[in-house]
């Protein structure tokens, strides 16, 4: 919980979003379980993971052909049997299919030079699954949005 408010601060002060979209604007709604353990991680990559998805989200929801008037993200850490489980929703434009396989390649991006490295979800995947043995997975329905789903073992 302690690294989601610091990757949120984080995006809410993030210059580089201010440019595209004003995070203030984004109604967080956040649903802790309240006996997740510890885990053992390296905060600051976790924080990293984290401030991707926002910014992400953000500048999805303001990039659709109407910037989506009721921009939510709601995140949900629950407790598994062997595992956290992290979950960012946005209600932004969703991903289609054939761009869905491809998110998490180094260097893909759909957003204009300047704008997009296409870096951020392909350093996600490797810091979650190679740094972390977790597993990094998104689901989306185009038209109603995207959930990235973060999964760490209790070691
Ligand atoms: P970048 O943000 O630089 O484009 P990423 O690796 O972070 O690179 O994301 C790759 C692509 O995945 C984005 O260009 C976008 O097309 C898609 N994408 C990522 N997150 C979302 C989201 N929440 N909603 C819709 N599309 C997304
Ligand atoms: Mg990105």
């Amino acid at each position: 919980p302690a690294i989601v408010e610091n990757a949120l601060s984080l995006a809410k002060n993030d210059f580089d979003l201010k440019r595209t979209y004003d995070f203030k604007k984004i109604s967080v709604n956040m649903y802790f379980d309240t006996d997740v353990p510890k885990i053992n991680c390296i905060e600051t990559e976790i924080e990293q993971v984290l401030l991707n998805l926002f910014r992400n989200a953000a500048q999805a929801m303001a990039e659709m052909p109407v910037p989506q008037p009721e921009p939510r993200i709601d995140i949900r850490i629950s407790k598994h049997d062997n595992s956290v489980c992290i979950e960012i929703q946005d209600n932004g434009p969703g991903i289609p299919d054939h761009i869905k396989k491809r998110v998490m390649e180094p260097f893909f991006t759909t957003k204009g030079p300047g704008i997009g490295t296409g870096l951020g979800l392909s350093v996600s995947y490797f810091i979650i699954t190679r740094g972390h043995g977790g597993q990094f997975t998104v689901s989306s329905v185009p038209g109603k949005g995207t959930t990235f789903t973060i999964d760490l073992p209790c070691k």
